[in-house]
């Protein structure tokens, strides 16, 4: 058996362009589905993809690791750079596909089998509407609590949101009482039975950090989210020691040696390595185990498109370590119309059960596809109130 062609279909979803990967095999019918999208960089990955497929087009699809091998180590350059790395994984997550595919099984099952009889997922505020998650201004504590409410009423019990504003490294109380306001909000509009999460993207210096998680460690969040730049693992491991909260980290990492270095010094208690940037399904593997050895849990970052969705409910059937799938579902109103998944999401309570078709058990809609083409993905940009960088 061999890989015939490796496609990118590119489907543009507002905020993010998802990036499809299609393996093809000399089988007749027999291909895979990967994704690798990757905001504000769709034109570089799709020629990461093409760079990859002279590689590996005339290999055997189903040799997956020694293909991940020859992706990462091979052209010399080894393959953690984000735009190699992401590419790497959507070719790997559609390898994983086919295998599924050819054993005529769920790609849990080629893992040990389900773990769980059902998957938690969250949703960001708004369901994934990017004015709603991204714009919702923390001056406007009141906008939180109605968005949460919203959310719990679509049958959520888990969610999270952005009230934490871009601060230069030293800022005094001002935004740390924003950032409180908000999450009363919140917590008075839902209670203590649901769970939420704050994301403060990076944003914060660590001493930043370490304040907005003292300010919000008593109202019990589900954890706390790159509370500073995940550089630094000095300052995620000192704010994960000074508070209660969970610390979750690792979206934007995608060097096995990094999670080692910030496992082993504790920078986290919720790894959020992202299925489609860290080297696929074949790395997230190893990043697991890894984080299995310290006891920290695993809530892959999935802010992106269907494929991501399938490949981080397949993986946390397989994984005790997993606690719950990041979704979005508001992003653009036609998401559910490019795929066909073969699992479903109970509305009460918003879980999700085995998937029962073979591999990922998805198909992509490719006339559905090109009906949003490639548009430059708007910018999100964050300057401070004297004019110099900020992080968005
Ligand atoms: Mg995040």
């Amino acid at each position: 058996m061999k890989i015939t062609k490796i496609e990118t279909l590119v489907c543009h979803a507002r905020m993010r362009n998802w990036v499809f990967v299609k393996v093809l095999t000399d089988e007749p019918g027999l291909f895979g589905w990967g994704e690798a999208t990757l905001e504000w960089h769709t034109r570089a990955v799709v020629g990461a993809v093409e760079d990859l497929a002279e590689l590996i087009v005339g290999e055997d699809p189903r040799r997956i690791e020694h293909l991940w091998q020859m992706m990462y180590r091979q052209h010399f350059w080894h393959g953690h750079g984000i735009v190699r790395s992401t590419a790497i994984s959507g070719i790997d997550i559609a390898l994983w596909d086919i295998a599924g595919k050819i054993a005529d099984m769920p790609c849990s099952q080629l893992w040990g089998g389900p773990v769980r009889d059902w998957i938690r997922t969250y949703c960001h505020l708004g369901g994934g509407r990017m004015e709603d998650m991204y714009e919702t201004s923390v001056d406007d504590a009141k906008q939180f609590g109605e968005l949460a409410r919203e959310a719990v009423e679509e049958g959520y019990t888990a969610m999270k949101s952005m009230a934490v504003p871009p601060t230069m490294p030293i800022e005094g109380l001002r935004p740390i009482r924003l950032a409180e306001a908000a999450v009363v909000a919140m917590r008075d509009a839902v209670g203590d039975d649901i769970d939420l999460m704050v994301d403060c993207h990076a944003r914060p210096s660590p001493a930043m950090g370490l304040k907005f998680g003292k300010a919000l460690d008593p109202y019990g969040l589900y954890f706390f989210e790159e509370p500073c730049w995940p550089e630094s693992i000095e300052g995620l491991a000192m704010i994960n020691q000074a508070i209660a909260t969970p610390v979750a980290t690792g979206e934007r990492i995608t060097d096995l040696t990094y999670f080692q270095r910030l496992f082993a010094e504790r920078g986290c208690e919720v790894c959020q390595f992202d299925i489609t940037h860290c080297g696929g399904l074949t790395a997230s593997r190893r990043i697991a185990a890894l984080a299995d050895a310290h006891r920290i849990s695993l809530a892959p970052h999935n802010p992106q498109g269907p494929v991501s969705t399938a490949a981080s409910l397949e993986f946390g059937f397989s994984q005790p370590g997993y606690i719950i799938c990041e979704t979005v579902h508001g992003d653009v109103p036609w998401r559910a119309d490019v795929v066909d998944e073969g699992f479903v999401v109970q509305p009460e309570g918003r879980i999700v059960r085995p998937n029962t078709r073979p591999g990922l058990g998805i198909s992509i809609n490719e006339d559905e596809v090109r009906k949003h083409p490639f548009e430059q993905e708007l910018p999100q940009r964050v300057f401070y109130r004297d004019g110099s960088v900020g992080d968005w």
